[in-house]
């Protein structure tokens, strides 16, 4: 079943990782897709989304230049559905994560690692909301916004305010414009494997075991929530959080 049929999906992060996928699963369901990140060439893969996208589905894809933590920027994405009919589904995803002992995170280091999140996620849903009526906010958290940890405090800080935003977002915003967080655990992306890694590093066997679904997760899982949550079958689901993560985060 096509969930997105005719619908626009703009895509912060889309070049690579949990975006890329959920551009490509937008795409099988209907979609065309703005591909909104500062890179067009993945992280890891070859071929930029909004090409493989079109290759895959047939459906219209096109990459924008966007830094989320310029408000411009998103607003330009937002804009750039407009070639595709207008935007419909705006999902906050781009994001950056890194090691950080508590005492030694700068303010430059602080800034970064907010103003991507926080200040993306808050500016995104604007822009989207100043261009559509009604339609869909989905911001991607993470499962770090549910406790603290002194391996990276300014990153689950950030999410934390990720996933209050939605609330605020979503009273703001309603009923026209539905507004939800996905709130992913353990999944493999170069972020898992390169920036922090966790997958392929020594500890992956102990920590993979702690999870009940007794896997890391895939970029699909999370990709397929999204859709779902954008989609009319989630249509009395607004300021939700929805975890997605194999149970790591109920154990
Ligand atoms: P990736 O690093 O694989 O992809 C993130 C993409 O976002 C990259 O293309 C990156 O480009 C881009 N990006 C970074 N900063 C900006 C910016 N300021 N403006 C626009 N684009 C930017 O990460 P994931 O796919 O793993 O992560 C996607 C989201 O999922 C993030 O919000 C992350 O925090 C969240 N998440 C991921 C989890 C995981 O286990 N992987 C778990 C929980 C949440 P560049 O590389 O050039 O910076």
């Amino acid at each position: 079943m096509n969930l997105l049929e005719g619908d626009t999906v703009v895509v912060t992060g889309g070049a690579s990782g949990i975006g890329r996928q959920i551009c490509l699963t937008a795409a099988h369901n209907g979609a065309d897709v703005v591909v909104a990140d500062v890179r067009r060439d993945p992280r890891i893969a070859e071929e930029p989304t909004d090409v493989v996208v079109t290759e895959l589905t047939g459906q219209d894809a096109v990459h924008v230049e966007c830094d989320v933590r310029k408000p411009d920027d998103l607003r330009r994405a937002a804009e750039t559905a407009d070639r595709f009919g207008g935007v419909d589904v705006f999902v906050n995803n781009a994001g950056i994560f890194r090691a950080e002992q508590y005492v030694e995170v700068d303010e430059a280091d602080y800034d970064e690692m907010m103003d991507t999140h926080a200040k993306g996620a808050f500016f995104g849903g604007q822009a989207a909301a100043e261009h559509m009526d009604e339609g869909v906010v989905v911001n991607v958290s993470s499962i770090a916004a549910l406790h603290g940890n002194e391996n990276h405090p300014v990153y689950d800080g950030a999410k934390a305010a990720v996933s209050n935003f939605t609330k605020s977002m979503a009273d703001a915003l309603g009923p026209e414009i539905r507004v939800n967080a996905v709130l992913p655990g353990v999944i493999e992306t170069a972020m898992t494997t390169e920036d922090v890694p966790t997958i392929g590093a020594e500890r992956e066997e102990r920590y993979e075991g702690e999870i009940p679904a007794e896997r890391f997760g895939s970029p699909e899982d999370v990709a397929e929530a999204v859709v779902f949550l954008a989609s009319d079958k989630a249509d009395y689901i607004t300021g939700a959080e929805l975890v997605v993560d194999g149970g790591l985060s109920a154990v």
